[in-house]
């Protein structure tokens, strides 16, 4: 779909982990913007994160990370055997290592905006679309409730609001992109840890900080959806994290749930025609 003279340069979120405080300001600031519910708040027992999720309340979610720090083959002067054995008590001792070990990483998580979003592709209504900015969004007076979306999303982004029975998540504040805002998250952010611009220049500056990052010894510094070889093609929210994305509760290999849809259909088509073929020779011999 293109919006001819209307469409306008693609415009997305690169989230530098490697920065962020945990500090909620995006989700504060994105709460309030967009007038969204209280939602949950509390301590989980499991973390000091009080929102816990991405839902139809939270669009955007800071996860905190909290754990010991793996060692690794140098710890045990390259003896597996021995770095096992030091994990195992270190996970006896209530998951600290003798030294503490302890690492905090924190990512503000969002809707992705993919480049090939499942989510649009199974929506019956039309309700979600994507922008002249090529970012994906709900229109809350279409949606009818049904559903198809929430399992089509390959990182659960989506979520009925249990009182009208919609879904609602991140639109990249649609409102304030059409009169040349930023998004309220972005503009929140104390650290830059979330920036907002074009996504191609935003992937310029991420392979950038990257780069800088690991020759700071950040060696396991890396992007998270931001090439078109991954299975979603790309998305417009992408991120620089510190450790492998499951680390972070995200997909390692997120895949648009609709990719195998149109084999699939050519499959069920052929099928259909060989059983109309059969039937129709079946009736012909059964004349003669
Ligand atoms: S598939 Fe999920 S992450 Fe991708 S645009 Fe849709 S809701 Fe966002
Ligand atoms: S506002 Fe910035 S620093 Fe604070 S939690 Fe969100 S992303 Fe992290």
């Amino acid at each position: 779909m293109t919006y001819g003279p209307e469409q306008r340069e693609r415009v997305g979120f690169f989230t530098d982990t490697s920065v962020c405080i945990g500090c909620k300001a995006c989700e504060v600031a994105c709460k309030e913007w967009n007038g969204i519910p209280d939602d949950h708040q509390g301590f989980t027992g499991e973390s000091y994160d009080n929102t816990s999720e991405l839902n139809a309340n939270t669009w955007r979610h800071v996860a905190f990370v909290e754990q010991r720090v793996p060692l690794s083959a140098d710890d045990g002067e390259g003896d597996l055997v021995k770095v096992a054995a030091a994990n195992e008590l270190a996970q006896e001792n209530g998951g600290m290592a003798a030294d503490g070990g302890m690492r905090w990483l924190m990512s503000s998580d969002v809707c992705k905006h993919c480049t090939h979003a499942a989510c649009l592709d199974v929506c019956p209504t039309g309700a979600l679309f994507r922008t002249e900015f090529d970012t994906v969004v709900v229109q809350e007076d279409v949606c009818n409730g049904c559903g198809y979306c929430v399992p089509a999303c390959p990182f659960g982004v989506l979520d009925r609001r249990e009182e009208d029975g919609r879904v609602w998540k991140c639109t990249l504040c649609y409102d304030r992109l059409k009169d040349d805002r930023e998004p309220a998250c972005a503009q929140a952010c104390p650290t830059d840890s979330i920036q907002f611009g074009e996504h191609d220049e935003l992937l310029t500056r991420a392979r950038a900080r990257v780069e800088s990052l690991k020759e700071q010894g950040l060696a396991d510094a890396r992007l998270y959806l931001d090439g078109p070889g991954d299975g979603i093609g790309a998305a417009g929210a992408f991120f620089l994290l510190l450790d492998e994305p499951e680390v972070y509760g995200l997909p390692p290999d997120p895949v648009d749930t609709t990719f195998d849809l149109p084999e699939i259909w050519r499959a069920v088509g052929a099928a259909a025609l060989a059983v109309g073929a059969g039937v129709a020779a079946a009736f012909i011999g059964g004349r003669r």
